[in-house]
This record gives structure tokens, sequence and C-alpha cells, in this order.
């Protein structure tokens, strides 16, 4: 069943409940104080298009920060809702909690046509998928939108279970469209050479999606942390880099299948005796015992170069070091600069840390989309769907 979009639905007379993911991060010193607006910048084209569509009120649900199912004012929308009520030049209202019993009498007054629950994870409800808060959420609206793609993969009472209280009420906004036409290039028959990298610190968390990419791509290349339990399974020596046994053990796995040969690894490091600490260049694949790789080496970054000419299709996921830090951000940047250069290619970044990587080297406008969610596109590359598409999709009983 084909997804169905907010975008030319007639909204007259009817209250909407929305949900975005306004995550956003929050200074560490002053919690009323957003530091990347990016992700309710995001939202704002569905929000529009819902209130440009007549509708009479829109109830805003977000999760923000992980309060673990308690009240935690840390976490609270309160900046959302005065960012959001800037940007939109009207009023939004903060309800005290997803259950405030005034949100209903809210929803019968004539002011305030924007309302926004608070953290809908303060409730412990949520995240178990709970049936009865979902229905309880549901009673705010008439139609359903859901447009919080960075939360698609799970599933929770506001992303997955609500959808059995709207049936064919239930629709995805601009920004699940948009991550669904890139990510479709990557899933359904991407144009071929296509070439997949991939970076970060944790094996386990990507495996999946190297074992689904393998027989597609035409090279993986990885690099950052992920890259020494692959280079300590083929014998290499990574000194005191990152690399767990279970990642090692996982690598080994990967290493067996037909499709191994297509992995690229790293020929030269960037490695230091501590972490962060002074910048040590290593010419070849064998680190010291006493050093770890902090970042790839620049050998390595004209090897990836060399293997993603001429590719039409390109996945980033995963920074190639320890990036937020200068001396080691040269294989992070030199990738990115790789990419933005690929103008007949297909180019998708996604996972947090690469994004805020292209966005620190000023090229993310270089690429042709930056996915606003990680663990959500790398799983939509691995199974072809997400649990909050699929409920939207095919509705749940
Ligand atoms: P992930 O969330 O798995 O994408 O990992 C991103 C994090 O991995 C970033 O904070 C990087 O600083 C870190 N990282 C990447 N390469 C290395 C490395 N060689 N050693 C330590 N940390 C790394």
């Amino acid at each position: 069943m084909a997804i169905q979009y907010i975008d030319s639905v007639d909204l007259t007379e009817k209250n909407v409940v929305a949900r975005f993911d306004f995550n956003v991060p929050l200074d560490k010193n002053d919690s009323s104080k957003i530091t990347d607006t990016t992700r309710i910048d995001n939202a704002l084209e569905t929000i529009r298009t819902i209130l440009d569509n007549g509708a009479q009120k829109l109830v805003l649900i977000s999760h923000l920060g992980r309060p673990k199912g308690k009240v935690n004012k840390k976490f609270s929308l309160e900046p959302v809702a005065t960012y959001l009520a800037e940007k939109l030049g009207e009023d939004v209202v903060l309800s005290e909690s997803c259950l405030d019993r005034g949100i209903k009498t809210l929803l019968t007054l004539n002011e305030s046509r924007v309302i926004l629950l608070e953290n809908v994870r303060f409730h412990a409800e949520e995240t178990k998928n709970d049936r009865d808060f979902a229905r309880k959420l549901s009673e705010y609206g008439d139609v359903y939108v859901n447009d919080a793609f960075g939360t698609a993969h799970r599933k929770h009472s506001s992303t997955f279970e609500i959808n059995a209280f709207f049936k064919r009420n239930a629709y995805a906004g601009s920004l699940i469209r948009k991550e669904l036409e890139a990510l479709d290039q990557i899933v359904e028959k991407p144009k071929s050479p296509f070439v997949a990298i991939l970076g970060g610190a944790k094996v386990s968390d990507k495996i999946k999606v190297i074992e689904s990419l393998l027989p597609t791509v035409s090279h993986l290349l990885i690099g950052g942390a992920m890259a020494y339990p692959f280079l300590k399974a083929k014998g290499y020596e990574v000194g005191t880099s990152l690399c767990s046994d279970e990642d090692v053990a996982l690598a080994t796995k990967i290493l067996k299948e037909k499709t191994a040969h297509k992995i690229e690894l790293p020929h030269d490091h960037i490695a230091s005796k501590e972490f962060g600490g002074e910048p040590i260049e290593v010419s070849q694949m064998n680190m010291s015992e006493d050093v770890m790789g902090l970042d790839i080496g620049p050998k390595t970054v004209q090897i990836f170069s060399e293997k993603l000419r001429g590719a039409k299709t390109v996945l980033w996921n995963g920074p190639m070091g320890m990036f937020e830090n200068d001396n080691y951000n040269k294989g992070t940047f030199g990738v990115a600069q790789t990419l933005a250069e690929m103008e007949n290619a297909f180019t998708l970044v996604g996972g947090g840390d690469s994004v805020s990587a292209v966005n620190q080297a000023g090229l993310a406008d270089k690429m042709s989309h930056v996915s606003t969610g990680g663990g959500a596109s790398l799983e939509y590359i691995e199974k072809s769907t997400l649990p909050g598409i699929h409920a939207l999709r095919f509705g749940i009983e």
C-alpha cells in the first residue's frame, strides 16, 4: 500500500495530532538554550502545510533526550515551544504533560491553534509502545501525521501503536518523503558503481548493514575505529586502538563472506600514544603496541578517493577518525571533500557524526542528501522499511 502524504489533504475543521523529532541538542550549562535548531527547522515545512491546509488545531508530539520515563525539567520542550512560536509567528502553548486534562479544553477554545505536548518520554509507556497511552494521544486529533524520520525505527506509542486509532487518516510529512526518496536510491537498484563508506566506533551497530551492502557495492571502504577489528582479524597489529574482542569476532565472520574482497581497509594511520594526544604518522598497516589509531592516514585518503572515482552512488555513514579533534580530522574531511567534488554521483550522508563532520567541513550543501536520522537510515538500508513507516503504510490492528 502506498504511503499517504499530508501535502494536499483538506484539513478544514480537523484537529491534527502530529509526531515530529524535536530532539535538539541543548547547551550543557543552560538547558533553555538550543545549540542546533536543524531538527526543528526541518519540521517547519510540514507544520506550515498542516496549518495552511486549514487545520483547526495542531497538537505536536516529540521527545527530547533520554529522560527514561520520568519527568526531568532538564529535558523540557519549553525552548522548542519558544523557538517554534518565533518561527511560526503565532502562539505555541506547551502543555504540562501529554496527559494534561487542560489539553482537551484547549482544543475547544478559539485561541491558540498550536499546542506542543511536553516531552512524550516523560511517560514510561511511550517507549513500551503502550496501547492505552497511544489511544490517549490519538484522542487529540481526527488526523495523524508522522514526520519524525529520526525516530521512525522505534516502535513507540507515538510513532507506531498510535496508527491503530487512525486507520486511513494517518499521513507522512515532507521530511519523511524526502528521506524515503533519497534512501530508495540506495535500497532499490542503486546506480552502479555503488561505493559505501563506513566509519565510526562500533562494528556491532553496523554489522547488519555491512552484510546487506556487500552483495550490491563495488567497494566497501572502512575507516574510523571500525577498521581496527577488521585489521586485527586479518592479523595486523593495532596497538592500543579501540578494538573489542566481540568486534574482532564479528569482523572475522564478515571477512569469511564470498564478497569480503570488496572491503578496503586503511593502509596508514594517524596515531597517538594517548587518546587525543600528539599525533604520530604511521605509514603502514601495522601499528606499534604503544599507539592507538585515531584517523586514517594520507595514503588511505588517496586510495579511498581512487575507489570512489567514477562511482554513481555513494553512501557514507560514520567518521574516518576522531574528527572532533583538529589533529585527527583530515581523513574525515578528505573523504567529505572527495564526495563534494563528485558532481555526477548521488551522494547520501547519514549518521549523526558524519553529518556534523560535513557541516563542520562546510560541505553539507554539496551532498545530494544529508539524512536527518542516523540509526533510522541505516536500518532502512538494511531492512527496506522501518516500523514507523510500515505502520503508516499498512496501518496496524
Ligand atoms: P559512531 O557513533 O559509531 O558513528 O562513532 C562516532 C564516534 O567515533 C566519533 O565521536 C569519533 O570521534 C569516534 N571515532 C572515530 N574514529 C575513531 C578512532 N579511530 N578512535 C577513537 N574514536 C574514533
